[in-house]
């Protein structure tokens, strides 16, 4: 039997209308709408469209949206300048920089060039270490729609066997911090699960893999996960977006859905959840500021 999809187009519209409840309830209670700026530095296609995806998600939910579009040549005194004058807006309450950046600009540097309230990507270190604590401020936007793909499935991941291929700063690291913290109610979106996380220096990744109740792919390698990878009824997410001949598709082979219990598709899957995570971020940042 082909496994149960795990639809994050569905689960985002259900979490994205819940977003525009609340904001709709702000404004009725005379508060702001949130406020989201988004940097975008360069003409990347791929990077375009995402940020457009993100604009166009914001003005669904209510939320105020920018994007700022600087030149590929823009220096990094004149981003983080930008950033300043972001950090200091009162109607911005959250901001992304779009990475990647150009190869002029340290992108370290910007990442702790926004204000850490403001972070609503989380990456910047002392939110990452916040949540690395087990005390976030935000979660991170993917590792978190992952979580709640999961979660909201019904996919407990309490004492589980997760395996997370790929320990990138943006995906594989934080998810394998989120997956093993434990919940509180500071922090809910904690999975108590037992985490194997694998890389290229990883040995034998089919038998690591073959271990998971629960397998995680952020790799970046279309098709990487075959089928003889998976163990019977195992819940597989699918984190990877690879363009193959101008196709988008993930780092799980379409084989898997013949052995795995719950697959996440690509496109569909983790894509719309990660876009819902930073609503979910940006209302919590424009909250945060009112005191909420
Ligand atoms: P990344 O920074 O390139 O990291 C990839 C990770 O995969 C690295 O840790 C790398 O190991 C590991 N890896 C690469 N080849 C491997 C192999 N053959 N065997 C085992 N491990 C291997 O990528 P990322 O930013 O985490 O993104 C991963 C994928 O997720 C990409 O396709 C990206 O487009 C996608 N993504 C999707 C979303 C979404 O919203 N759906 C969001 C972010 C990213 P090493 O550390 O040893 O190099």
């Amino acid at each position: 039997m082909p496994a149960t999809k795990l639809d994050g187009k569905a689960l985002a519209a259900t979490m994205r209308a819940e977003i525009a409840a609340k904001v709709l309830a702000r404004a009725t209670a005379g508060k702001q709408a949130p406020g989201l700026a988004a940097v975008l530095v360069g003409d990347d296609p791929a990077s375009q469209v995402y940020v457009r995806n993100k604009q166009k998600a914001c003005e669904a939910a209510g939320f105020v949206s920018w994007v700022h579009t600087l030149p590929a040549n823009t220096t990094q005194r004149t981003l983080l300048d930008h950033l300043a004058a972001l950090n200091a807006d009162p109607a911005v309450h959250g901001i992304l920089v779009q990475l990647p950046l150009p190869k002029q600009i340290d992108e370290d540097a910007v990442i702790r060039a926004v204000l850490p309230a403001k972070d609503v990507d989380c990456f910047h270190p002392e939110n990452v270490g916040l949540l690395a604590t087990g005390h976030p401020r935000y979660y991170p936007c993917t590792p978190h729609g992952v979580i709640q793909l999961l979660h909201r499935n019904g996919i407990t991941t309490a004492g589980k066997e997760v395996v997370v291929v790929g320990r990138s700063n943006i995906v594989g690291k934080p998810l394998a911090v989120m997956l093993m913290q434990k919940p509180t109610t500071a922090n809910p979106a904690a999975g108590d699960a037992t985490v194997t996380v694998a890389h290229t220096r990883t040995k034998n990744l089919a038998a690591v893999c073959r271990r998971a109740e629960i397998l995680i792919a952020a790799v970046g390698v279309a098709g990487i996960i075959t089928a003889d990878m998976v163990s019977p009824g195992t819940a597989v997410i699918d984190v990877g977006m690879n363009s193959v001949n101008g196709r988008l598709v993930g780092d799980i082979h379409p084989g898997v859905w013949d052995v795995a219990g719950a697959l996440s598709p690509v496109p569909g899957g983790v894509g719309p959840m990660t876009i819902t995570m930073l609503l979910v971020n940006t209302l919590a940042a424009a909250e945060q500021i009112d005191g909420v």
